[in-house]
């Protein structure tokens, strides 16, 4: 097997006191339909949804006791990493020269932390160089395409700033390799490459703007309807005390409409209704997402909160287990607006995850949850250097479980890991990470490879930009 296939060698676990599993078998089918857990919290969702307490299609709160705080730190690359302070930001539309790395389906977002850990001299010499200058790099995706055996980089990037690094070398062999985090800044269009007589790749790009559009209504909304513009849950308290005060045209509208003052209100000074209007209001859409993603499994609602428009949606880029295609789609949109628009449309016809040679169904959306304060979807770097990008999920099924656990390098302190494939087609799918100790909750999770995933959406109904 392929070493990027084989991501966390090491040692076997002895024994992994979580569970009764007969992990001896080399191969076995995973059936989790028959989980205890699974059966407990299924009870416990009838129950609140018989009370009315909860939305009986979303999954209920997990009792989760593990440090989500673990996975971001990334500890398996070491504790001794050092941290570097310093930020450069690239104006809008500016043309500079990056180097550049490649990375096979790893599509960095802004805000996304990448672990790397660097093997190559020139790229090893490269890093330790950017040090001395702004600690930034750019980072493009590769694909492979089986039927010509070639591979070809992406057009759009995202740069990446190091926060954290530490170089070492092999006493014995003499190789340097630098492990370090990166933090994505900043999204670039390449205009060309280059390369170096020493090997580093270099790019021109092009930075990409972020586009923040202004109120649609700004020109339309009378002065007096500005107060209408607030938190919702404001709104009433602000829609009493306006209606008492206001004049001739706030009654002439509520007598027109018939419906609660709003800031949408002055669309009817328009040729639009208020729902257009709303379709491409930043607030809206996050709440329509918001509430999408609660309803997929409420472990998500605490995930997101108090970040801006764009923060959020790239947060949601992000978490959303997308194949290639379409997250570079999103990456190229310049407009929060659109970008929300376009999440939101995809996450409301997504309703499944799938292997993506055989198109296998292997976990459905509300099994997403996040065991890290990223969210669901995180990079991770294993000791061969291969990054990938995980998305955890509670249940999962059609996959098999390869070779027996192991704790050694865990993305996930206190959990052993398992390689699991495709039942099916054989393609490897990721690691069921089990707990080592009994008082860890979960129990046991899957960590699916983004980059083996296709989510089962209906094309035709997905918004095209
Ligand atoms: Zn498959």
């Amino acid at each position: 097997m392929a070493d990027e296939l084989l991501p966390l060698l090491g040692h076997h676990l002895d024994a992994v006191d979580s569970e009764s599993e007969d992990e001896d078998e080399e191969s076995i089918d995973v059936d989790t339909d028959n989980d205890e857990d699974e059966q407990q919290q299924l009870q416990q969702q009838q129950q609140q949804a018989a009370s009315g307490r909860s939305r009986p299609s979303a999954r209920p709160l997990f009792n989760t006791t593990f440090d989500k705080s673990l996975p971001v730190a990334h500890s398996y690359l070491g504790e001794d990493l050092e941290e570097v302070r310093g930020r450069t930001i690239h104006d809008d539309e500016a043309c500079i020269s990056l180097p550049i790395i490649t990375l096979p389906s790893v599509i960095l977002v802004p805000g996304q932390t990448i672990p790397l850990h660097l093997f190559q001299s020139h790229t090893v010499a490269m890093m330790k160089n950017l040090l001395d200058k702004d600690k930034t790099f750019g980072v493009i995706t590769t694909s492979y395409s089986p039927d010509d055996d070639s591979s070809s980089m992406a057009s759009i990037g995202t740069t990446a700033e190091i926060y954290s690094i530490k170089d070492e070398t092999d006493n014995q062999s003499g190789i340097a390799t630098v492990k370090m985090k990166a933090r994505g800044r900043q999204r670039f269009r390449v205009i060309e490459f280059h390369r170096q007589t020493h090997g580093i790749l270099m790019a021109k790009v092009h930075i990409l703007p972020e586009k923040i559009q202004s109120d649609y209504l700004d020109g339309a909304r009378p002065q007096s309807h500005y107060k209408f513009c607030c938190c919702p849950t404001q709104q009433d308290l602000v829609v009493k005390t306006a209606v008492d005060r206001n004049g001739e045209i706030l009654r002439k509208v509520n007598m027109l409409t018939n419906k609660q003052l709003d800031k949408f209100t002055s669309s009817y000074f328009t040729q639009w209704p208020p729902w257009v209007y709303k379709m491409y209001d930043t607030e809206n859409l996050i709440q329509r997402i918001r509430k999408e993603l609660c309803s997929w499994n409420e472990s998500l609602k605490t995930e997101v909160s108090g970040m801006d428009p764009v923060d959020f949606s790239y947060w949601v880029l992000q978490n959303l287990p997308l194949d290639d295609s379409r997250r570079i789609h999103l990456l190229s949109i310049d407009s929060a607006v659109q970008r929300l628009r376009c999440e939101l449309s995809i996450m409301q016809n997504c309703s499944i995850l799938c292997c993506r040679k055989c198109d296998l169904e292997v976990a459905n959306k509300s099994d997403v949850f996040s065991m890290s304060l990223e969210g669901p979807l995180a990079a991770y770097v294993n000791p061969g250097g291969h990054v990938h990008e995980t998305v955890t999920v509670h249940k999962a099924k059609g996959l098999t479980l390869i070779g027996q656990p192991s704790t050694e390098n865990s993305w996930f302190p206190g959990y052993a890991w398992t390689i699991i494939n495709c039942s099916q087609c054989g393609s490897h799918m990721g690691w069921r990470f089990t707990a080592a100790k009994r008082k860890l909750s979960p129990q046991k999770f899957w960590g699916l490879c983004r980059a083996s995933l296709i989510p089962g959406i209906n094309d035709t109904d997905v918004l095209v930009l």
